[in-house]
């Protein structure tokens, strides 16, 4: 039984824990956060193969029920008369046969049910330092002793610590795509529950969504800037006020989701970035989720990438014996080619969801018009020729580890 620290308990970490621990490890993870987070955070998307992985995991009921339940989409071109209407439920089935789309910490509070009384979280802490040799790697912390382990994995996210103690500065890697992304926690002033309210114009596009379940809202913003934009990540005063500039002008509910996101006390504001790692492993640590292969927040299925990520991981450490070294080359080897695929597809969707031109802006909203008169089974068709490959979540054949690392006896009475 090998003892693998994991680093990171939100959406890559638990499904590795909860994998390693049904593969026969002994995996501990240690979050940074005091507690598992009860703000809700953003809403993230399922698709199939991590809706197949959550299945197995027997927690597919548990996701289903928290639902954010979005059904319609209502999309306003800046400047034009009348909104569009798009059932939402219906551009979900084009992009792919399975979906949910669920706030990130109720996910990530299910994730970690999965495997509680199985495996040990270690909350307020974070690794300091790591010192590898031929047999393990010894870790410090922050708060707790020190700890030996087998193996590291670094599911913490974008700007992931233990990427920075292992590979060095993240700006070797970090790929802005020219988009920006901001997020507020604000009153649901509109009493939405089923419904996202857009409001697009040219380089930027607002939002607004609420889950049937939530009592607040969230205002989404994504936009594009000629120049770089310079601020520090903890200035949140002066991202609210770029935000601010960015948007000045939009019309319809643009101005009042400005005006909540400047009281909101939970905001989040981030270039676009997609990671880009020739590899991310290096000897007995390696990196899982956004921390290892982000294709881009909100545009890149970056979610589902996580899920799959975490489940390939646990299942070829499991196939390869426990032996690292090919665990982990063949864990690259089989996500490589959907990383690749989840970057392209996180610039198409950006392309399109924040168009650059008057043009740009007339043909998303013919489209959207255009969606409502088309069927599925067309839709899906014509997606299936579109050269960014929208469905290539679909596309992704999932390996079943079941029986990989157990005795044949033990694997044969499963089945039984
Ligand atoms: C505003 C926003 C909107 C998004 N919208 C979407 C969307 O619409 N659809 C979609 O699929 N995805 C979306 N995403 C992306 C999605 O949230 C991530 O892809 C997904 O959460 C990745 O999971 P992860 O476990 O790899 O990393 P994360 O969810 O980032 O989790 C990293 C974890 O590591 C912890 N951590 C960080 N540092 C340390 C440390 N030093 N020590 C210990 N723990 C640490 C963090 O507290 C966190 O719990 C969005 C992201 C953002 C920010």
């Amino acid at each position: 039984m090998q003892k693998i620290l994991i680093s990171g308990a939100s959406v890559a970490g638990p499904v590795l824990a909860y994998w390693l621990r049904r593969h026969g490890f002994e995996p501990t993870v240690v979050e940074r956060a005091p507690g598992p987070r009860k703000t809700g955070g953003h809403a993230v998307d399922l698709f199939r193969p991590a809706m197949d992985i959550v299945e197995k995991m027997g927690v597919l009921a548990q996701i289903q029920a928290r639902e954010t339940g979005t059904e319609h989409l209502t999309v306003l071109r800046d400047g034009a008369k009348r909104p569009v209407e798009v059932d939402a439920k219906r551009v979900m089935q084009v992009l792919s046969r399975r979906h949910c789309e669920i706030m990130r910490d109720e996910l990530a509070e299910v994730l970690i049910g999965a495997s509680s009384g199985e495996v040990e979280y270690v909350y307020g802490d974070s690794i300091a330092s790591l010192r590898q040799d031929e047999a393990g790697v010894d870790v410090t912390f922050e708060r707790g002793a020190p700890r030996r382990f087998d193996l590291v994995v670094g599911a913490d996210g974008l700007h992931s610590n233990v990427r920075r103690l292992v590979f060095g500065d993240e700006r070797q890697f970090s790929r802005p795509i020219g988009a920006y992304l901001a997020v507020a926690s604000i009153p649901n002033y509109l009493g939405l529950s089923d419904r996202t309210i857009l409001v697009s114009g040219v380089d930027r596009i607002a939002g607004v969504y609420s889950a049937r379940h939530m009592d607040d809202a969230r205002a989404l913003f994504l936009f594009r800037s000629a120049r770089e934009l310079e601020y520090h990540h903890r200035d949140v005063a002066r991202q609210k006020q770029l935000l601010t500039e960015a948007f000045a002008g939009l019309g319809w509910e643009a101005p009042r989701l400005l005006a909540e996101a400047q009281r909101a006390q939970v905001f989040y504001f981030d270039t676009i970035t997609q990671l880009r790692m020739d590899t991310w492993t290096r000897g007995r640590v390696t990196l899982a989720g956004d921390a290892g292969y982000s294709p881009g927040a909100a545009v890149g299925g970056s979610t589902s990438l996580a899920i799959v990520g975490a489940y390939v991981l646990a299942g070829e450490l499991a196939a390869a014996g426990g032996d690292h070294v090919r665990g982990f080359r063949n864990c690259e080897e089989t996500l490589r080619e959907y990383v690749t695929s989840s970057r392209s597809l996180a610039l198409t969707v950006a392309k399109r969801l924040i168009p650059g031109s008057p043009l740009g802006l007339w043909l998303f909203a013919q489209s959207a018009w255009l969606f409502n008169r088309v069927p599925t089974s067309w839709l899906r068709a014509l997606a299936r020729l579109s050269r960014s490959s929208v469905q290539m979540h679909d596309a992704f054949v999932l390996k079943d580890y079941a029986d990989v690392g157990r005795p044949a006896a033990a694997a044969a009475a499963v089945h039984a």
